[in-house]
This record gives C-alpha cells, sequence and structure tokens, in this order.
C-alpha cells in the first residue's frame, strides 16, 4: 500500500527525538484508518469543522494535532479531545482555550505560533510579543493551558538556503525564550517545523515535530 509504504520510509529516517504528525487534512477516514493500522498514533488537522468531524468517527487512541490558523470562536469544537493546538498566535486566543479547557476539566497543550516566513499572510508572533505574553499578570491566571514550545511555517519556495534561515531563527526563538521564561520548565521542549517538501533541514536545525501530509497520503485535490 502506497500510504504505508511513504510513512514506513519517513519513519525509518526520523531521529528517536522527532515526533511525526501525519497530517490527515482532506483525506478520508479509509486513509487515516489505513495509516492507523500500520501502528501510527499521532494526527494533525487545520481546520476546526472538519477534525471536529473526523474525531468521533476513528479510534480513540488517536492524539490529535491542530495545527491551523484557529478562530476564538472554533475552539469549543476541538477542545473536549485536542492533545496540542501548535498554533496559538494571541493572548485572546489563548485565553479562549483556556476557558474551554476548563469547561472540559482538562488542561489543553499549546504551543505559540511565530511568524518565520516572508509572506505577509502566514501568521504568528515575534519573539517580543511571545514574552510579553508570557511575562503578563494575565497569563499567570490561565491554569488550563500548558505551553509546550513554539511552532513555524517556513516560506513556501525552493530556496532551501531561505528555509534553513527561517528555521534557524525559530530555533534561536525557542532557546531564547527557553532561557527567560521557561528554563526550569522541563516541559517546554517541543519545536514544530518541518512539512514534505523541507522537513529534513527542519530536522536538521532541531526540530521536535515535523507535520508531513503530501508525502504520506499523496498530493490533495
Ligand atoms: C498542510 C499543512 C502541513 C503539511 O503540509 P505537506 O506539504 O502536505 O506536508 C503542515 N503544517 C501545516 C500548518 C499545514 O497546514
Amino acid at each position: 500500500m502506497p500510504i504505508i509504504d511513504n510513512l514506513n520510509k519517513i519513519k525509518a529516517e526520523l531521529p528517536a527525538n522527532v515526533k511525526l504528525i501525519a497530517v490527515s487534512k482532506t483525506k478520508p477516514i479509509k486513509d487515516i484508518l489505513d495509516v492507523y493500522n500500520s501502528g501510527h498514533r499521532i494526527f494533525g488537522e487545520n481546520k476546526a469543522q472538519e477534525l471536529s468531524e473526523k474525531q468521533p468517527l476513528l479510534p480513540n487512541d488517536i492524539e490529535w494535532h491542530f495545527i491551523g490558523h484557529l478562530q476564538s470562536n472554533k475552539v469549543k469544537y476541538i477542545a473536549p479531545f485536542v492533545d496540542l493546538i501548535h498554533s496559538v498566535d494571541s493572548v485572546k486566543l489563548l485565553g479562549e482555550i483556556n476557558k474551554h479547557a476548563k469547561k472540559n476539566d482538562r488542561i489543553i497543550d499549546c504551543l505559540l505560533q511565530f511568524h518565520i516566513a516572508t509572506e505577509e499572510n502566514k501568521f504568528g508572533l515575534n519573539l517580543r510579543e511571545a514574552l510579553s505574553i508570557m511575562n503578563s499578570d494575565y497569563f499567570k491566571t490561565l491554569e488550563n493551558v500548558r505551553i509546550k514550545g513554539i511552532m513555524g511555517m517556513a516560506t513556501f519556495t525552493d530556496d532551501m538556503d531561505l528555509i534553513r534561515e527561517e528555521f534557524k531563527s525559530l530555533k534561536a526563538s525557542f532557546d531564547e525564550l527557553k532561557t527567560q521564561h521557561f528554563s526550569n520548565i522541563d516541559s517546554f521542549c517541543e519545536i514544530s517545523m518541518g512539512m514534505s517538501e523541507d522537513y529534513k533541514v527542519a530536522i536538521e536545525e532541531g526540530s521536535t515535530l515535523v507535520r508531513i501530509g503530501n508525502a504520506i497520503f499523496g498530493a490533495r485535490n
């Protein structure tokens, strides 16, 4: 089965400290189940609605990662079950996630999304903004969210040198946040970077979570 061959080939190359998120957006339940039945458990989706529709149709021990831009009014759809939200790009969104986590009597793990690409239309914080959220009194009141690291998307380009520089800048931001705010907090340990076309560079630059869709499931329509 080509999907499973793709998956196994990628998995065989990954260092032990790097986790693979199989990005199943737009893909049917059948394909996801094939990957699940091969033993894989971590999947990623980028739309709250699509994720909330798929989740009840699939096994309960899937670890669901939300990787797309998340609007505050959509948090409620995924709050009962989501395992990691990669895309926290505002204090407002973080507050909303906290509120729904509390309602569901759970703590939701999150990553802060950083803007590292040259494209303006990509979302994310810069280091100054991230630090100001982390150092705020308001953040201290958010007891139902846990910040586990940061995430970024490189520019959509063939220029691997540019992509590498962007991943280096994300790693530098992680290190700075770690030093300034999370030095005693072991759970702040994740750097989510790398997709089908650039995950090898991302791993060389320190990624701990790669988000791979096309290279597993085949091209999306
Ligand atoms: C779609 C998507 C991916 C996976 O992209 P591929 O090129 O299919 O590997 C990774 N991260 C995010 C945020 C995405 O939206």
